[in-house]
């Protein structure tokens, strides 16, 4: 572990330019406590911590997602707002995520608590090297295996792997992360009692859905920690669910790529809210609206296709990533860890994936748009 509480309160009671100024150059700190002062008024409360389940790691409860890439300047920023926990993956932004994430921390007196996404077999020991090595660092506080479907999971190999790599001192805790057949992949995790970590993508439409795995989290003491969980909500309505999701008391951090300085003070605003009974009725009411008609990447299209096309994969790209954050950058990353016979161009467009789908998603209409990223 890489932070202790005790550094990280002192860290936060600090406040702005003082902390600012631990993480960021002069110059730079003085540019961005300009920008940060226009971005932040009024200022931003402190963030508060807790316990990844039995990690026992006291991450805050708004952690920092890599996927799109932020520059170093924005991660140093989040850094001295608190947010002491970050995930990456060697595959975010084709790979330049990891670096950027690799040059915010170095030097860091008092380094963030990293998640680092496994993305590689589990026996690959030069993959895991080499990840710490762009990272910079010898060993990782959480690895988080990167499975899909709940047979995978099921996988003993993943064991296995996890408790050698842990013998050998590349990570001290083991995770699952998941976005395709979520909430059976949690079921199982949760059922095998060896991960300590659950990071499902996850948005408020699915509560009743997934309220008994997160119950059981809870009991087992497996932290969760949130991804992709805006889903189709706009800007404002998201900000008012984060104290919502916070209010669980399965789940200990959302892991958001914010890639602003904005986006950094509103989220640290958001955390520090108290949820309402009134909040929930309106968010309960317009994420219902909102993903109607959207995917919470359960992974029955995949399931159903007889091609074999990665279908679910295919819809994040274009209902998640293209759609609403506008983002090509992730996009085009999933497209790339995928082989040539999942792609779009293998669809017959013979609609089994969409008799399949329990949230009637327009999944052909979706796979037709992502191949325009592949072509
Ligand atoms: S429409 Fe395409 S992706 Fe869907 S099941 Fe048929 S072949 Fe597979
Ligand atoms: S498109 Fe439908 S079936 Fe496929 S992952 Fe999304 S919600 Fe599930």
């Amino acid at each position: 572990m890489s932070t202790s509480s005790v550094s990280r309160r002192e860290f936060l009671t600090s406040g702005g330019l003082l902390a600012l100024a631990a993480v960021v150059p002069a110059g730079a700190a003085a540019a961005l406590s300009n920008r940060a002062t226009k971005a932040s008024a009024p200022v931003t409360p402190a963030l508060a911590q807790c316990a990844l389940g039995s990690t026992g790691l006291p991450v805050s409860v708004v952690s920092l997602g890599t996927g799109p890439g932020q520059a170093p300047a924005v991660i140093r920023y989040a850094v001295s707002k608190g947010v002491n926990f970050i995930h990456t993956s060697t595959e975010y932004a084709g790979g330049k995520s990891i670096k950027n994430l690799a040059s915010a921390i170095k030097g860091m007196p008092d380094p963030p608590i990293l998640a680092l996404k496994i993305t590689w077999a589990p026996d690959d020991d030069r993959a895991m090297d080499n990840a710490l090595k762009t990272l910079g660092v010898k060993s990782v506080d959480l690895a988080l295996f990167n499975l899909h479907n709940a047979k995978d999971v099921k996988d003993a190999k993943y064991q296995k792997g996890a408790e050698r790599w842990i013998k050998a001192g590349k990570f001290k805790h083991i995770g699952l992360t998941a976005h395709g057949d979520v909430l059976n992949c949690c079921v199982e995790a949760l059922k095998q009692k060896f991960y300590e970590v659950l990071m499902p993508s996850y948005n408020i439409s699915q509560e009743k859905e997934f309220a008994e795995a997160f119950a059981q989290a809870k009991a087992q003491n497996v932290g969760v920690m949130l991804m992709k969980s805006r889903g189709q909500l706009g800007q404002e309505a998201y900000l008012k669910s984060v104290p919502l999701y916070l209010a669980d008391p399965a789940i200990k951090t959302i892991t958001k790529g914010m890639t602003s300085l904005a986006e950094i003070d509103n989220m640290l605003r958001a955390a520090a809210e108290k949820p309402t009974a009134a909040m929930r009725a309106e968010v309960a009411q317009l994420a219902g609206a909102a993903m109607t008609g959207h995917c919470t990447m359960c992974g029955a299209c995949t399931q159903a296709c007889p091609h074999g096309v990665a279908v679910n994969d295919l819809v994040r790209c274009s209902d998640y990533y293209m759609a609403r954050p506008d983002d090509l950058v992730s996009a085009r990353d999933t497209l790339a860890g995928l082989a040539a016979g999942q792609l779009p161009h293998a669809c017959t467009q013979c609609g089994a994936c969409e008799r399949a789908c329990p949230r009637g998603v327009p999944i052909v209409h979706h796979i037709r748009r992502t191949a325009t990223l592949v072509a």
